[in-house]
């Protein structure tokens, strides 16, 4: 991949990494410093921040293009007043590119644990010393078991996670038998996330009836190495790349809150409209005991709808899901970000952590007159 070139005369409210950490000290319940600055004010835009609104309205609803990372730049420096005005411009996008449906998922960890990667946010890593243990690759019928569980729910994808560096010949074989067993029992999609493929591994998963194969690649190219030395960003974006060019749907998402800076966020955006996913997840942080990142602050709320905003923005035609975090992130306002961008929610629990319940977030959808739908053909 080139070099991205973020916005070097777009002046963000702050050049540090930790910008959105500070305001998180002051908005998160469990912050430690009561002295800590106040909420962040809310005050009428002015004209030109309102211009720089319009001209993003302007871009994605009129002329129907993606916006620049100097135009990303300049939402991004817009003050927290500007914070309904990017949610409600990401919803019309939103309706306008994708439509009223909202795609729901459910995942299933199916081998947990264990990895040899150093993501240093991850509790799954076997060079931490977190709660999560290693456990084999689950049974069939347990597999099973959850897929119907999915399909009662009103989902049409299902995604199988396994915490591996990248599938070994065993691991290929033992998807290859589940996905025709999952698609054929329950009529799910199934997507598939195995780490990192070679180009025969991609080519097997996707003649074998992989729908989507899931690779995040979670941060920017330039934070990469703060979070992950086992590996580079660059051979997740291979992985990306082979997953479209065999044909498979292509979800790859981020994660929100790990020390990078405004700019890298925006760096990470023009990133994913270059590697062009079907799908984008977003998660945030949930700091996880033992990790490297287990004492990081939780983003304050009002700043991940920002950003939820943000994503639609530059990526007006993808599948936005909600992924893990969300709600120690959003709390009250899961339902804000369902009109901010996202299109998309993975219900149940994530991979070490528990979410709310499925019928919470049905209700939500149900009182929002949010349709649940698949997406992948509208799109
Ligand atoms: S994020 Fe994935 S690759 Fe990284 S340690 Fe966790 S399971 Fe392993």
């Amino acid at each position: 991949m080139g070099a991205v070139t973020t916005t070097s005369h777009v002046a963000f409210r702050s050049a540090a990494p930790s910008r959105s950490d500070a305001r998180t000290q002051s908005d998160h319940p469990d912050a430690s410093d009561p002295d800590g600055p106040p909420p962040p004010p809310q005050v009428a835009l002015s004209p030109a921040e309102r211009a720089v609104v319009s001209s993003a309205e302007h871009a994605l609803l009129d002329e129907r293009r993606l916006l620049s990372a100097e135009e990303l730049a300049a939402l991004a420096a817009l003050p927290d007043g500007a914070v309904m005005a990017l949610a409600s411009l990401a919803h019309q996008v939103r309706l306008a590119w994708c439509g009223p449906e909202v795609e729901i998922e459910g995942i299933l960890s199916a081998k947990t644990g264990g990895c040899p990667e150093d993501c240093h946010f991850c509790a799954q890593s076997s060079r931490f010393d977190t709660p999560v243990k290693a456990t084999p690759f689950l049974d069939p019928a347990d597999v099973l078991a959850a897929a119907r569980e999915t399909a009662a729910l009103g989902a049409s994808e299902f995604c199988i996670v396994l915490a591996v560096r990248g599938p070994d010949e065993r691991t290929i074989q033992r998807i290859l038998d589940l996905v025709p067993l999952i698609r054929d029992e329950t009529g799910l999609n199934v997507a598939v996330s195995a780490g990192i493929l070679s180009e025969d591994q991609a080519r097997r998963l996707a003649e074998g009836g992989v729908h989507r194969y899931n690779h995040n690649v979670e941060t920017a190219r330039s934070h990469f190495p703060s979070i992950v030395s086992t590996h580079s960003w660059d051979e997740r974006a291979e992985t990306c790349r082979l997953v479209k060019a065999h044909g498979m749907e292509l979800c790859c998402g981020a994660l929100i809150n790990v020390g990078e800076s405004d700019a890298q966020r925006v760096e990470l955006l023009t990133q994913l409209q270059e590697l062009e996913p079907t799908e984008v997840p977003v998660n945030f942080l949930n700091p996880r005991p033992g990790t490297p990142l287990g004492d990081q602050p939780i983003l304050g709320a009002w700043e991940a709808i920002r950003w939820i905003a943000l994503f639609r923005l530059a990526l007006p035609s993808v599948i936005l899901r909600y992924a893990g975090g969300r709600e120690v992130t959003l709390r009250d306002l899961q339902a804000i970000g369902m009109t901010a961008g996202i299109n998309a929610l993975i219900v149940g629990n994530y991979l070490t952590t528990l979410g709310r319940s499925a019928e919470e977030d049905l209700q939500m959808l149900d009182d929002l007159r949010m349709p649940i739908g698949a997406l992948t053909a509208a799109l």
